[in-house]
């Protein structure tokens, strides 16, 4: 158009002097070249436009240059937006891994860190920054670990111990790519210190189980071969009724625990009268003392429980029964019952027994804990008494507390919290 404009322009200006033809070439090529040099100038400013100011509006430029600015610019806002919520995403799911208690490392196909989350580098020791770019096997160096990783079979996890060796991490591989690796690492150290628990708990029911289990088929074998008196064959069958009790406690105290354990917390106001719950402890204690200690039994201001009768009473039951087994005859049990300021309650059981020494004080609640353990077994004991205890002072909201003094006896309090003590004229008020 321009060229055009410029020719008629040429030629009306060449007319009057018989240069018609001339000018109208001349016109052409001044318009042709008016025309590039407005395009040029266009380019360059969409070109500046393009490398330098991109993320501003377009410059507003008329004709095919307008248009090819406006569409280009529409498909760079598009790509923008798109690269946004790329990153976006790829943010919220490294958060989402970031959030997880398990960890997440990307190997590349030499070993070396790509990418570490924040909890795998607690599990490894590692270092999120730092330690980027970095050959695994030269950070972990547990041999379990570089083995796992070289043998190319990952079907298990490998354990390995914790940073400066305290716990134990699981680590699971997994081949991705070409020859990269993801490791998902996971503390372990609960779930192995819960197994070895169980593993410990089965093999001394299992000991306890069979020392008499063996005692009783020895007996069993010596009436079936020898020909005992009377007087043999009665004390014989009254070591082996020792032994069935023994059995008896043990299995009873240990369903007593899985009792405890399976079932909810005891209800907050189904409310017990201690003295109740104590008249049927007192008997046991007077039974099983047979006159041979002083015993005393102190049930505190007509106070109330609120939890499991059967409970607190086996609780009870056990401090006493420990206190009246331990104390030699001649020595003194004493139960008192305190209402304290804050308005909580103590039961305590304090004798005049040989005492506990400090070192086994922290133990004494372990499943088959024993300070002496023919003591114990002589007695009729089962090693569980004391962990059952504590396990009901837990269930109420309490505890259970220990204090004892080589030759000078033990006390043992059980405590439950205000939120689960009244007072019988509290009580009564409230029913009135
Ligand atoms: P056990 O059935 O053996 O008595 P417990 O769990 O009741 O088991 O007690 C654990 C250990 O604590 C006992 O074996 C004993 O050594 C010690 N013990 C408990 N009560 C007393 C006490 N009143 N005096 C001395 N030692 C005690």
């Amino acid at each position: 158009m321009f060229a055009a404009l410029g020719a008629w322009l040429g030629m009306t200006a060449g007319q009057p002097i018989g240069f018609e033809v001339l000018g109208g070439a001349l016109g052409a090529g001044a318009g042709a070249g008016s025309l590039a040099l407005i395009d040029g100038l266009r380019a360059r400013v969409w070109l500046r436009w393009l490398s330098v100011n991109s993320s501003e509006d377009a410059p507003p430029l008329a004709g095919l240059w307008g248009e090819v600015g406006l569409r280009s610019e529409r498909a760079l806002r598009l790509r923008d937006r798109e690269i946004r919520r790329e990153q976006d995403r790829l943010a919220e799911f490294l958060t989402a891994i970031e959030a997880s208690p398990n960890g997440v490392v990307m190997l590349d196909a030499s070993e070396q860190i790509e990418w570490c989350s924040g909890m795998a580098a607690e599990h490894l020791g590692l270092d999120v920054q730092r330690d980027r770019q970095q050959r695994i096997t030269n950070l972990v160096r547990a041999p379990a670990f570089v083995s796992h990783l070289h043998s190319h079979n990952f079907e298990l996890p490998v354990l390995i111990p914790g940073p400066r060796g305290r716990g134990s991490i699981s680590i699971i591989v997994r081949p991705y790519g070409e020859g990269q690796r993801l490791l998902l690492t996971q503390d372990v150290t609960a779930r192995e210190r819960d197994d070895a628990t169980r593993r410990d708990f089965v093999a001394n029911v299992s000991h306890e189980i069979r020392t008499p289990l063996t005692v009783l088929s020895g007996f069993v074998e010596t009436m079936a071969s020898l020909p005992l008196t009377e007087v043999e064959r009665t004390r014989v069958l009254s070591m082996m009724g020792a032994q069935t009790r023994r059995m008896q406690a043990l299995v009873g105290d240990l369903l007593v625990l899985a009792r405890l354990e399976g079932s909810p917390r005891p209800l907050a106001d189904a409310w017990v009268p201690i003295e109740q719950m104590g008249a049927a402890v007192e008997a046991d204690a007077l039974g099983l003392s047979a006159g041979r200690h002083a015993l005393s039994f102190d049930w505190g201001p007509g106070l109330q429980l609120a939890g499991a009768e059967a409970e607190l009473q086996s609780a009870v039951g056990n401090l006493v029964n420990n206190a009246v087994r331990y104390t030699p005859e001649g020595g003194s049990v004493t139960v008192t019952t305190h209402l304290r300021s804050d308005g909580a309650a103590e039961i305590r059981v304090v004798d005049t027994g040989p005492g506990i020494a400090p070192e086994h004080l922290p133990r004494l609640t372990e499943r088959f804990y024993r300070v002496d353990g023919s003591r114990s077994r002589d007695t009729g004991g089962t090693g569980l008494g004391l962990s059952i205890v504590k396990h009901v002072a837990q269930r109420h909201g309490g505890e259970l507390k220990i204090s004892s003094e080589i030759g000078r006896g033990s006390c043992f309090t059980i405590v439950v919290p205000a939120a689960r003590v009244r007072q019988r004229s509290t009580a009564d008020a409230t029913a009135a």
